[in-house]
């Protein structure tokens, strides 16, 4: 292949402040359309805007958590449009002295992306299309949005999705969003050029809108990038411009010749003061913050021997990384790690359904109940499958460890009583001796099955096996 992709991503990320950005309005995405709007926030002339301080603490706390600079001071201006979805006819936004600048996040494969920039912004209302006619809801106008920029480092589709998934676990954990694609509160506009391997000069980029899953990318991306590249090859030029991405079709098109920034005619909003933020504020919301999922993801490998696939599962919602910890607290065995580690994606994650239901990890198990069974799994007083059993119990009544497993349960089992189970199981499961002595060697699982049944789950599975074929052999 001798072209090569270059990406960039303007990534607009809804705030879960309680309200909106310039006005008391709640930012509830519950609730009849245009109930939660007010004078400001549907922009009424002579109306004065405020801004709400949380969202500049939650616009910090995203720069710190993609190793932004923080401007001591910026500021917020006008960008002019005419469009039903705002009804002013501009937006405030930040234009030349946005929040946070310089940051970066880093790829698996080693690659550092650039963030150029993220500013905060009010969101527009919503266009409803129906019955040939169109209405519009402004309870989303004023919602506060940052919009995070990179700079065209993106030499991959694949490198674009991870970063987005990146960005949406880090602003999940340090809650300042939750960065549903589906829902919007995590859009992203794609800007896509191509270039000759080894040049240089970045080609002209086309700006994909409004992206909403990482599959409909991963196809614009490879529509757009054929298209770029056969306009070329034919000696013609990639004209700068904003396209949709039709899903049904899979094809781009255009919306609109792209505008330059003059033709916003940005200017520095004149109802509202700079922003200042002392570096002392800074300090505290960094120290504030909470453990990263990729540093997590780091530390869970080396302080708890986790295999890294694993780890990666645990780390992906920030409730399970933290039930899995507090679970831990008092262990030291490195058992323990993996055996909490295996009982939660193995047990407890087959009982969810949904993203939304590992998000919420809410099951009945609490953390003491589950240290007290790794407990006894360190302490060989139970073994795997009773823990296995009693947590499946646990998970669906409830109940308590020592209410799932009883004083009998826990009494280790003998020589002689697992010799006697062994013996049981031989003299009723004679299809299973006969199909083992005729070479089927998995018949044997069988037989193993009636002793773990016999013996509650007490049964060492191994030994009874090797009891198992000596006396089926003698
Ligand atoms: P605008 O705000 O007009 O869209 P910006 O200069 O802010 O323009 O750039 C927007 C995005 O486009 C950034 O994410 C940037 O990395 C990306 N970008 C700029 N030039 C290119 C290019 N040649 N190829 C791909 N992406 C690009
Ligand atoms: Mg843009
Ligand atoms: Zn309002």
């Amino acid at each position: 292949m001798k072209y090569e992709i270059v990406l960039g991503l303007e990534t607009h990320v809804e705030l879960s402040t309680k309200t909106k950005i310039f006005c008391g309005c709640t930012t509830s995405f519950k609730g009849e359309p245009n109930t939660h709007c007010c004078p400001i926030c549907i922009g009424l002339p002579g109306t004065m805007p405020k801004l709400n301080e949380e969202v500049v603490n939650f616009a910090i706390m995203a720069g710190l958590a993609t190793n932004c600079k923080i401007a001591e001071f910026s500021k917020m201006d006008r960008k002019n449009y005419v469009y039903p979805d705002l009804p002013k006819a501009y937006q405030i936004s930040q234009h030349d002295k946005p929040l946070c600048y310089d940051g970066s996040i880093s790829l698996s494969n080693g690659r550092v992306i650039g963030i150029e920039r993220i500013h905060i912004e009010e969101d527009a209302g919503k266009l409803i299309h129906q019955a040939g006619k169109t209405f519009v809801d402004y309870n989303r106008g004023g919602v506060p949005l940052i919009e995070i920029v990179t700079r065209p480092d993106f030499r991959d589709v694949e490198e674009a999705v991870e970063y987005l998934e990146l960005l949406q676990l880090n602003m999940r954990y340090i809650n300042v969003s939750d960065c549903k694609m589906q829902e919007g509160s995590l859009r992203c506009d794609v800007n896509v050029s191509v270039r000759l391997k080894g040049e240089e000069k970045l080609g002209t980029r086309t700006e994909i809108k409004n992206m909403n899953s990482f599959n409909n990318i991963r196809k614009a991306v490879n529509f757009e990038k054929e298209r770029q590249i056969e306009i070329l090859e034919n000696g013609g030029k990639v004209q700068q411009e904003t396209l949709r991405f039709d899903v049904a079709t899979g094809v781009t098109s255009p919306m609109r010749s792209k505008e330059d920034a003059h033709d916003y005619r940005y200017f520095k909003e004149p109802d509202l003061g700079l922003i200042y933020v002392e570096r002392q504020k800074v300090e505290e919301i960094k120290k504030s913050l909470p453990e990263l999922a990729h540093n997590k993801l780091l530390r869970y490998v080396e302080e708890f021997k986790l295999p890294v696939l694993d780890a990666k599962l645990l780390v992906e919602y920030k409730a399970v990384a933290d039930y899995f910890e507090k679970s831990v607290e008092n262990v030291k065995d490195v058992n323990s790690y993996k055996n909490c580690c295996n009982l939660i994606l193995s047990l407890i994650f087959s009982k969810f359904e949904t993203e939304a239901e590992k998000e919420n990890f809410k099951i009945l198990v609490s953390e003491k109940e589950m240290a007290k069974l790794l407990n006894l799994l360190e302490t060989k007083k139970i073994r795997n499958n009773m823990a296995k059993k009693a947590l499946e119990e646990m998970l669906e009544t409830g109940k308590k460890v020592e209410e799932v497993i009883s004083f009998e349960d826990l009494k280790e089992i003998t020589k002689e009583e697992l010799e006697n189970f062994c013996k049981d199981a031989v003299k009723n499961n004679e299809k299973a001796v006969k199909d083992f002595l005729n070479g089927k060697t998995k018949a044997i699982k069988a037989l193993v099955g009636h002793v773990m049944k016999l013996s509650k789950g007490r049964a060492d599975a191994n030994l009874a096996e090797k009891i198992l074929e000596e006396l089926i052999n003698k």
